[in-house]
């Protein structure tokens, strides 16, 4: 079964203005914000635009233009943060962990010898 992407979620409100968010990067189809329960230094989001509820229902023409941007930030997050590598997730559906109902890729910069939280 597929559930409707709610507009009303909380990264769509983070894209309309009404939550506060910080903010690192932002093009035509895509924000990135810092995520305000880090799991480790650097944790941030990157979301589309575009409204989709996670990885399951996206449009391909959306993740083209989404990727490269997660790419680019993890890239830009390892080098700020001197980390040792990135770990980059995204989950779909409450059964894999999912919380918020608009998709987002995390990006973590991750030292070695830091434990895996996630
Ligand atoms: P999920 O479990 O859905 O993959 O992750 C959702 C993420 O969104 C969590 O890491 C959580 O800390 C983050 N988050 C939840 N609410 C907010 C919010 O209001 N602002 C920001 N910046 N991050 C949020």
């Amino acid at each position: 079964m597929t559930t409707a992407y709610d507009p009303n979620n909380i990264f769509a409100k983070i894209l309309k203005g009404e939550i506060p968010s910080v903010k690192l990067y932002e093009d035509e189809d895509t924000l990135a914000f810092m995520d305000v329960m880090p799991q480790a230094p650097g944790h941030l989001l990157v979301i589309p635009k575009q409204g989709s509820r996670n990885l399951l229902d996206a449009d391909p023409a959306v993740l083209a233009k989404l990727i490269p941007v997660v790419q680019k930030l993890a890239v830009a997050a390892k080098d700020a943060f001197e980390a040792d590598g990135v770990y980059v997730a995204q989950f779909n559906e409450p059964a894999a962990g999912q919380t918020v109902f608009h998709l987002h890729f995390h990006v973590i910069p991750r030292h070695d010898g830091q434990p895996l939280k996630p």
